[in-house]
């Protein structure tokens, strides 16, 4: 097994604290569990299409020890703590926690009562899937400490399971196989029909190159609502064509319907720069797939209309301080934009996509840097 990512093992160490001021004691182990982005394949995993996430080095770290009743806490807004007498009807929050212990029950895998202290550095609701990461590190810890070996595409179907029905959010398998699967130094392209996948080198440093996230800090406006039409378009569109799902449509397929069709252009193309990706990534020229992520971000914005004016104007500002490619990433309407720069431009793009957000009135995005990171793993 890899050595702890670093900054997985700083949060490890924090959590550990957190538990010992709350709980009084050592944990008995602590599991760390990163988000993720998405280099490239958007709003094609309800297709049966491809995606390509990337782990960011960014971890929500789950500190455990059995215990006699369910207590979970949290360093986040100051540090909450909540009792629930039993797994049923837990909300906010602490619903992630005990839905994955649920899941992990209603999957075969029992678990009883255990102490769990939360330490997380994933921004929450910036789409870069806080809630997978906490998830994954609490199934990781809870499976751990009863001695469960389980898979870890089993878990990222368990922790999906606890997101879907018990929290109530319909999100694909994405978020929670990003976090279980993906490994340091490589995007996981996967096909999102049989799940198969594989790690494919995204050698930043290699190459001179930084991968910026700006995170607009805008809120998600209508993103259910939205979300479910586009599904159904795409459903629709198959339908139109009569084929199971749009993964099956051929390139230049059409129905005869302006926006059904511009729905269909978008992911048939989505999915030919996936695989475009893939191909350069293999070949070593990092640098090369700029222009399709800059052609995911016009075809999301124009075909599939999910873009928002903050998404927009972080590409836009990014593009025309230099980067070699720059789009929105994840479901849209709000949350967060990539932009890939040569390492020399990284100030320069950060603070043109600063100065167009001020400009127009919008919140001020904070960018990070980051690098394909370790995906979930012990730290204690
Ligand atoms: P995203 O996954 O894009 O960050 P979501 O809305 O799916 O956004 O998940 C965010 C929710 O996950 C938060 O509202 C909170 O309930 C939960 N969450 C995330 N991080 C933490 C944390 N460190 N402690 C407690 N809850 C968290
Ligand atoms: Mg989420």
């Amino acid at each position: 097994m890899p050595e702890p990512d670093h900054r997985a093992r700083t949060l490890g160490s924090e959590a550990e604290a957190a538990f010992r001021s709350e709980f009084g004691a050592a944990p008995a182990l602590a599991w760390a569990a990163p988000g993720r982005v998405n280099l490239i394949g958007e709003h094609t995993d309800y297709n049966d299409g491809f995606v390509m996430p990337f782990a960011l080095p960014f971890y929500a770290v789950a500190a455990a020890s059995k215990a006699d009743a369910w207590e979970f806490h949290s360093t986040f807004d100051g540090g909450r703590t909540v009792r629930p007498g039993s797994l049923g009807g837990v909300e906010g929050w602490a619903a992630y926690l005990a839905g994955v212990a649920w899941a992990l029950n209603e999957s075969g895998y029992e678990v009883g009562p255990a102490r769990i202290a939360l330490h997380s550095d994933v921004p929450q609701g910036a789409g870069l899937s806080s809630s997978a990461a906490i998830e994954c590190a609490v199934l990781l810890a809870l499976a751990g400490l009863h001695g469960h070996d389980i898979a870890r595409d089993e878990a990222a179907r368990i922790a999906r399971k606890a997101e879907n029905e018990y929290v109530g959010a319909p999100t694909g398998i994405l978020d929670q196989s990003a976090s279980l699967l993906c490994e340091a130094g490589r995007a996981m392209f996967m096909d999102c029909r049989d799940l198969s996948r594989e790690q494919v080198p995204f050698r930043l440093e290699d190459e001179g190159l930084t991968m910026l996230v700006v995170d607009t800090d805008a809120p998600h406006r209508h993103a259910d609502g939205e979300y479910a039409s586009r599904r159904a378009d795409c459903e629709r569109a198959a339908e139109l064509l009569g084929v199971a799902s749009l993964r099956e449509a051929p390139d230049g397929a059409a129905v005869g319907d302006d926006r059904l069709d511009r729905r269909l252009r978008h992911v048939v193309g989505e999915n030919r720069r996936v695989a475009d990706t893939v191909a350069i990534l293999k070949g070593g020229a990092v640098a090369g797939i700029g222009e399709l992520l800059t052609a995911s971000h016009v075809s999301l914005r124009d075909d599939y209309e999910v873009s928002s004016v903050e998404l927009d104007s972080a590409v836009d500002a990014a593009l025309g301080a230099g980067a070699l490619g720059a789009r929105m990433t994840g479901g849209g309407f709000g949350g967060s934009a990539i932009a890939l720069v040569e390492a020399a431009a990284a100030r320069k793009v950060e603070t043109a996509v600063a100065e167009a957000a001020a400009a127009q009135g919008l919140p001020a995005p904070r960018v990070s840097a980051a690098r394909p990171a370790q995906g979930a793993h012990r730290v204690h």
